[in-house]
């Protein structure tokens, strides 16, 4: 049944491509964005088909559409961009968050939010299972980010158990994939544009760190299962367990990019998590969900990406 889903952020990297995979399935598609950490680009090869429309709004302002579904995706996502402006960066995550259910309730729209492995903060429990805590620094300079999604999580399940309305959060880890930021400061895309410039890899700490990277595709797969399921499962992980250190990353790059680029070891930012692997059991006992890229397709995907933002050609 064809659906009007309005998808909130959806110009960022995550929800240009929710967009197409909307339209893709056959649904109208209202794209909601403010341009804060996203460019018009990102979607202007979608505005020629009649069932999308795009509309520039902050969603720190209320608003009410007619739609049948919302994806909530807006916020800032890398740690360079949430930490420019934290003040603001909490006002998106809260009053963003109770904009969108609050439409949410009004239309009576199913709700999904997208939360982050971050809720769970440099986790002592590893792999990490919803059931999990986390262990967050309320007051360091992640703080705004991590304990506003938290509070976005807060704020989701007391609308749900107050007024009823169908809501669903999902607990994204590390996603990467093509129309990543250039200079958004995360590390596939810095160490895939380092690595095809020749320029040094900047790997902070001893990239000893770890991190389960997640190609875009897959967890876009995960968001769509986890609407449609019947009954509210409470949140859900959704990443790819396949963990590996943040030096590997940088080496794997390197080689496939065929860099000439060294490895430049950087200090370790403040509460920078050492460890991060989602346990996916409940998306795959609920869902019937895994991802299904390998990393050596989903980086070849990325490089091939930047190769041609950078307009560099392929030697045929
Ligand atoms: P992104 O920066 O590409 O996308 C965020 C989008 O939200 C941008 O288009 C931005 O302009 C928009 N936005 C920001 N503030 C807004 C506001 N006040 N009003 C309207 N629009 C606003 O980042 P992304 O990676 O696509 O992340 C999307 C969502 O997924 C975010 O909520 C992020 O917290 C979550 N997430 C992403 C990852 C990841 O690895 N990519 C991991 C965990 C969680
Ligand atoms: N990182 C790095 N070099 C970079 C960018 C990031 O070594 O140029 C590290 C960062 O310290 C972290 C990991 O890579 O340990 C993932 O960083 P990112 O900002 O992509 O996401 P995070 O998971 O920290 O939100």
């Amino acid at each position: 049944m064809r659906k009007r889903i309005l998808v909130s952020g959806g110009a960022g990297f995550l929800g240009s491509h929710l967009c197409e995979k909307l339209l893709g399935l056959g649904h109208e598609v209202v794209c909601l964005d403010n341009f804060f950490t996203s460019a018009r680009r990102n979607v202007e090869h979608l505005l020629d088909d009649h069932r999308f429309e795009l509309l520039r709004h902050d969603v720190t302002e209320p608003i009410i559409i007619e739609v049948d579904e919302i994806y909530h995706l807006a916020c800032p996502a890398s740690p360079v961009h949430y930490q420019r402006n934290p003040v603001r960066t909490i006002q998106t995550a809260v009053h963003g968050t109770l904009n969108m259910l609050d439409m949410a309730r009004e239309v009576k729209a199913r709700i999904m939010i997208a939360s982050t492995s971050e809720v769970y903060g440099d986790p002592k429990e590893h792999p990490q299972r919803e059931s999990y805590w986390g262990h967050v620094n309320p007051i360091g300079p992640r703080a705004c980010y991590d304990e506003g999604k938290r509070c976005a999580e807060s704020l989701t399940v007391s609308y749900a158990r107050q007024y009823g309305v169908a809501s669903r959060i999902v607990r994204i880890f590390n996603t990467y994939g093509p129309r990543m930021h250039e200079n958004d400061g995360r590390v596939v895309s810095n160490f895939v544009l380092q690595a095809l410039k020749n320029e040094p890899i900047t790997v902070y700490g001893e990239g000893e760190q770890t991190r389960s990277f997640c190609y875009v595709s897959d967890l876009l797969e995960g968001f769509v299962r986890l609407l449609a399921t019947p009954d509210d499962p409470g949140p859900v992980n959704i990443g790819n367990p396949s963990e590996r250190t943040i030096r590997e990353l940088a080496e794997m790059t390197i080689k496939m990019t065929n860099s000439k680029s060294q490895l430049r070891f950087e200090a370790l930012p403040v509460d920078d998590p050492t460890r991060r692997c989602p346990d996916i059991g409940k998306a795959r006992a609920l869902l019937g969900w895994e991802p299904k890229v390998s990393i050596e397709e989903g980086l070849g995907n990325t490089i091939k990406y930047f190769k041609d933002y950078l307009g560099q050609r392929d030697p045929s």
